[in-house]
């Protein structure tokens, strides 16, 4: 064996290791996943929404004011980068080495052919503890996505994310931007609930959320809203906590993000509706809805 070829060898794979190691380190692997704070803030939460009133509550009066950002390139391969100027760009260290999805789309795919492929699944642990998987519903042409952590037991029960309390707040986040939950597409980063609520482990979100990219791919809506951290950290392949992104605009896969808090999260510190309300009018605004009049 030639010495010098050895050696090359070698110093491609520890170059290999040394990028994978780091991809693993920027992703958070393992305290990350290991408790479900998926739907916790971090510390920055209450000040941010003490201003806020209950009764501001998805009220439709204040006009979103956000920057046009069409003609994206198609970076549907890299992690999502910030649309606006100020703020969190900088906050913000996505993984530089390959993406946790990275593949290609599918010629031809569609959500029927996604749900046949996902059959009974097995592929990872939270197959055990599952009643039904969770696959998403809504409309296969919907222009929003919204992206939940995972079923809860309602949805656990009935095979249909987002139908417990934090569900029915999220209907009505919904319909205060003038939609109905059929006009929408919603799913959950992994398909299976997690036992006792907890947050999806790595290996459950690297097993699953391929089958939600297939979604968004078939899908292509024109904004994806994720909902708390763990789709926020998963889409955005970072450890930050939500409230460093949340009401800022990035792009995923040929899709405008917008990361703003989980449902569930509103319903322990409802102040905080009104940061999801300014959130919800930048969406409008991309999507020419209007709010419907209070009767
Ligand atoms: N919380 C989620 O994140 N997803 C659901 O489907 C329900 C609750």
């Amino acid at each position: 064996m030639d010495p010098a070829k050895t050696a090359r060898g070698e110093t491609r794979v520890r170059s290999q290791v040394k990028a994978w190691l780091q991809y693993g380190e920027e992703l958070g692997l393992g305290p990350y996943y290991r408790d479900r704070r998926a739907l916790e803030p971090d510390a920055a939460i209450p000040e941010l929404a003490k201003h806020a009133t209950n009764n501001e509550m998805f009220a439709p009066d204040v006009n979103a004011n956000i920057s046009s950002s069409r003609g994206l390139e198609d970076q549907n391969l890299m992690p999502p980068r910030k649309i606006l100027k100020e703020s969190a760009a900088a906050l913000i260290s996505p993984a530089h080495a390959e993406t946790l999805f990275g593949e290609q789309r599918i010629e031809g795919d569609t959500l029927p052919l996604i749900r046949d492929f996902i059959g009974d699944c097995t592929r990872c642990k939270l197959s055990k503890g599952r009643t039904k998987i969770v696959f998403g519903t809504g409309s296969p042409k919907a222009q929003l996505m919204f992206v939940g952590e995972g079923p809860g037991r309602d949805e656990d029960l009935s095979g249909e994310p987002f139908v417990g309390r934090a569900g029915k707040l999220l209907t009505d986040m919904i319909k205060a931007m003038g939609l109905q939950r059929e006009d929408v597409y919603i799913a959950n980063i992994v398909k299976c609930r997690p036992p006792d609520n907890r947050q999806p482990e790595h290996d459950e979100v690297a097993a699953c959320s391929p089958f939600l990219m297939r979604q968004i791919d078939v899908i292509q809506p024109k904004v994806i809203c994720t909902l708390g951290n763990t789709p926020t950290q998963t889409l955005m392949q970072t450890t930050q906590g939500i409230s460093r992104f949340r009401g800022e605009w990035f792009e995923f896969r040929n899709a405008k993000l917008m990361p703003t808090y989980h449902p569930a999260y509103l319903l322990r510190n409802p102040a905080a509706k009104a940061d999801v309300w300014k959130d919800l009018q930048k969406v409008m605004a991309v999507l020419g809805l209007q709010a419907p009049k209070k009767r």
